[in-house]
């Protein structure tokens, strides 16, 4: 007997796998799709971008998009226990306080304010800087916020760039707000990449009422009379039925919305276009999809060596807002990053960027913190294996576009700015032959990249269409919860793992209270 069946090894999974079983009469059973990851390469911080595509990637793919000229762009998904934190890029932003405003504005509830996600972000967290009003000391994840010893020479003169322009330096952008330049934390520990599932799952694997499956695939979940009981498996080639009490889902922004469309539960034209039998109408099924791009990149030839890093290349962020750039508190509205690297599209394979060696330039990424822009994704067909139709919908925008510009402008305000002129030989891309508005418009569609934080397809809320309720239960069947990045009705401005460790804490709280 399961009382707790887990959808989903990952991120959120982990924390719900530990925190859940905590308790041991509550029998929780996790079945991830993919095996335990012992690709030693997935260690190594520095080699995040590389190991896209292998066993433990689902390497999902959008459609052509529109407002990016055409261009279809690469997804990674981590599989495995860990899921996406075995391939993400390791950056610990929480977020700011507008972000979850938003979010309370979404589902009329205050368990999602910054004031009430405190305790969780602290809760998760072993930082480096130690326990403070707003840092725990005890939580499983290891978040490193970088000194100068290990931080990259170049990233400390760019930091100091915006200082010079008026660009507050902060010390902590994980406190609340978030404007100004700063390193980023890291989930590193001792040079290596910490996965979610190696401080929150393993460490508990030994408990007796909690079961892990690797290699299982949920196939669709078993509904009775609305009521969720259950699921269909498939591992080793065998299909297995799991009955269960209580069913989370936690398969993620692209795996829950597939997995409920497989089961009967989503758009009828959608199911019915894919020959699945409705169970039950739920238009907001993988609706509200929008992740965050960046401009890849404005990229810089550098007058001497650029030393490797000792981190994971994406050592920085600047949160700007256009009210001005000594802002210091609120919203965002556009970010620029400093690559150790070069960093640019595929688009511009074989153009002058492409010559540069590594060592020999370095790349200011750039992009909008809170896109408007919303897409959706589906299933094509009944079963797994059916490739999923993923439309974000990028640029769409005008509001988009626009803070895509100013973005770009900001990179190329602080790129061309004494503070760098130690490391500037001459900017490569956007190259000289691009000037009018028309040409940065083409540009921005051709080096933008998703930075790879898609969220929303299963949104909470407090109207009746958003499918999932603020206390993340979804809405229609009874026996259901969906705890992830699929439940954020909004982005936040940065990264969004520390949210989603942050959402599964809150809701284990509450569940295990
Ligand atoms: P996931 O962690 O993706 O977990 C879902 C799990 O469910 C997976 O293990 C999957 O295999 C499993 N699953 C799916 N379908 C099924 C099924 N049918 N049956 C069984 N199991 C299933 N965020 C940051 O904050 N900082 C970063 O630097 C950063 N960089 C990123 C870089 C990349 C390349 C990627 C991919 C993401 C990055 N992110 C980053 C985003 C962040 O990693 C994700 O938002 C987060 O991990 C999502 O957590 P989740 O629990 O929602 O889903």
């Amino acid at each position: 007997h399961i009382d707790v069946l887990i959808v989903g090894a990952g991120s959120a999974g982990s924390v719900l796998a530990n925190r859940l079983s905590a308790d041991s009469s509550r029998r929780v059973t996790v079945v991830e799709a993919g095996e335990r990851v012992t690709d030693p390469e997935m260690r190594r911080p520095e080699l995040w971008p590389r190991i896209h595509g292998r066993s433990y990637d689902w390497s999902y793919r959008t459609t052509p998009q529109p407002g990016l000229a055409g261009r279809s762009l690469d997804w990674a998904r981590g599989r495995g226990p860990g899921g996406s934190s075995l391939v993400h890029a390791m950056a610990h932003m929480r977020g700011c306080r507008a972000d979850f405003d938003r979010w309370v504005a979404a589902t009329g509830d205050e368990r999602w304010s910054w004031d009430s996600l405190l305790p969780f972000f602290i809760r998760s967290e072993t930082f480096s800087g130690g326990a403070d009003a707003v840092h725990g000391d005890a939580g499983p994840l290891p978040v490193m916020l970088p000194g100068d010893d290990v931080s990259s020479p170049l990233v400390q003169d760019y930091l100091a760039a915006w200082q010079a322009l008026g660009v507050p330096g902060i010390s902590d952008h994980n406190g609340g707000e978030m404007l100004g330049a700063t390193r980023n934390s890291l989930t590193i520990r001792g040079g290596e990449r910490v996965t979610v599932s190696d401080v929150y799952l393993d460490p508990v694997l030994g408990r007796p009422n909690l079961t892990l499956l690797t290699g299982a695939t949920v196939h669709r979940l078993l509904i009775v009379d609305g009521q969720v009981i259950g699921a269909q498996i498939e591992r080793d080639g065998a299909e297995e039925t799991l009955l269960a009490d209580e069913v989370i889902l936690a398969a993620g922004s692209i795996g829950d919305p597939l997995l409920l469309m497989r089961s009967g539960v989503g758009d009828p034209e959608v199911l019915r276009a894919a020959g699945v039998d409705v169970v039950l109408e739920s238009r907001g099924v993988g609706r509200n999809l929008h992740d965050h791009l960046l401009g890849a990149g404005n990229l810089y030839r550098a007058r001497r060596p650029v030393p490797a890093t000792k981190l994971q290349l994406s050592e920085s962020m600047t949160y700007l807002s256009l009210a001005g750039l000594g802002e210091t508190r609120g919203a965002a509205d556009i970010v620029v990053g400093c690559v150790v690297g070069l960093s640019a599209s595929e688009s511009f394979v074989g153009s002058a960027a492409d010559q540069l060696d590594v060592g020999e330039g370095y790349t200011l990424l750039f992009g909008v913190t809170n896109p408007s822009s919303r897409g959706s994704l589906r299933i094509s067909g009944p079963h797994v294996s059916d490739e999923p139709v993923i439309d974000p919908n990028y640029l769409d925008t005008e509001h988009d576009r626009e803070m895509f510009r100013a973005a770009l402008e900001h990179a190329r305000l602080v790129g061309s700015s004494d503070g760098l002129s130690m490391w500037r030989d001459e900017e490569i891309l956007p190259n000289s032959s691009v000037t009018t508005d028309e040409d940065l418009a083409d540009f921005i569609a051709r080096a933008a990249i998703t930075h790879h934080h898609p969220v929303g397809t299963l949104s909470m809320g407090a109207a009746e269409d958003a499918p999932v309720t603020p206390e993340l239960r979804f809405r229609g069947l009874r026996g259901l919860h969906v705890v992830d990045a699929s439940v954020i009705p909004s982005i936040t401005a940065g990264p969004v793992h520390a949210a989603v460790l942050a959402i599964a804490e809150s809701f284990a709280d509450s569940f295990t209270r």
